[in-house]
């Protein structure tokens, strides 16, 4: 097998809000095969969350960067082309919609609802890509993961809003790819099986969803970080050197059922 090793290489990771975080799983996978992290808290509330895992993986930095605030993701890059001199891996594992949009009616979504989780939870995307594309340029290329979710191509009932987000965001990351390629920077999405984190805990039945995975997916169990972080590292690696605006489900096989 070819080893992976992403020693000399640095990996910003946006989205690790605590260890359960599926961000958090992935930085875990490209720290123990040699890269530097640079990872980024939103907002003072994480910062100590965050600085406190950072120090699990000597040598990362931490900087802070809210999606909706393009002064803070210029200044993110900025920042970690001051101290890291180079980036390789982006990893972005950021969503948020507010929580009378992920129960009751999607018909009932409000104007600025819909525009709150699309633009933290797609656009964001397009904008951090944007802003990182020429210092991985620069430094011959590199690659970005996404976090995606098969309610983007399913209905998930409670969902909601949250499904339209990341059926953007599944299309931002096939747009991307084709601007991108040319640049050397490969952009993949990993749709996950449900995990229980932060975020998952607010979309209501989500207990339900955990157990009807587990009973359903091939594998019988239920998704987990180790699964997402090693499916990060492949897709993040030269090992995926050919492949580019793709989606991988990492979800114990629960998208192949019909019943
Ligand atoms: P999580 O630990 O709560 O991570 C979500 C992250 O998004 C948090 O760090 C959160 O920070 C951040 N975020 C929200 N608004 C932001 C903003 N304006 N600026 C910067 N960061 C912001 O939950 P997670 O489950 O690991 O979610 C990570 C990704 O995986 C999301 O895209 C999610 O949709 C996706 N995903 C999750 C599952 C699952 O079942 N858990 C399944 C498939 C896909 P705050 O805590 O400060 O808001």
């Amino acid at each position: 097998m070819v080893p992976i090793d992403f020693s000399g290489k640095v990996a910003a990771v946006f989205g690790v809000a605590n260890h359960r975080s599926l961000a958090w799983g992935i930085a875990q996978s490209l720290a123990r095969a040699g890269a530097r992290l640079a990872l980024s808290y939103q907002g003072e509330r994480l910062r100590d969350n965050v600085e406190r895992l950072a120090a699990e993986a000597p040598g990362s930095v931490v900087f802070p960067c809210d999606v909706t605030d393009d002064a803070q993701i210029d200044a993110a890059i900025a920042g970690i082309e001051r101290d890291c001199t180079r980036l390789d891996l982006v990893v972005h594992s950021v969503a948020f919609a507010r929580k009378e949009d992920l129960e009751g009616r999607f018909l009932d979504t409000s104007r600025e609802g819909w525009r709150t989780a699309l633009e933290i939870s797609s656009y964001s995307l397009v904008r951090l890509c944007g802003a990182a594309a020429p210092l991985m340029e620069k430094g011959g290329g590199g690659a970005v993961v996404t976090l995606t979710y098969m309610a983007s191509q399913r209905v998930v009932p409670n969902y909601n809003v949250m499904g339209s987000a990341k059926a953007a965001l599944e299309h931002a990351v096939r747009q991307l790819a084709y601007e991108l390629g040319p640049h050397g920077i490969r952009i993949n999405a990993i749709s996950a099986g449900p995990v229980s984190t932060l975020s998952a805990r607010g979309i209501s039945g989500i207990s339900d969803m955990l157990a009807h995975h587990r009973e359903k997916a091939p594998l019988k169990r239920s998704t987990t970080l180790e699964d997402v972080g090693g499916a990060a590292l492949f897709l993040l690696s030269d090992l995926a050197a050919g492949v580019t605006g793709d989606t991988l489900y990492v979800d114990s096989g629960y998208s192949i059922m019909g019943v």
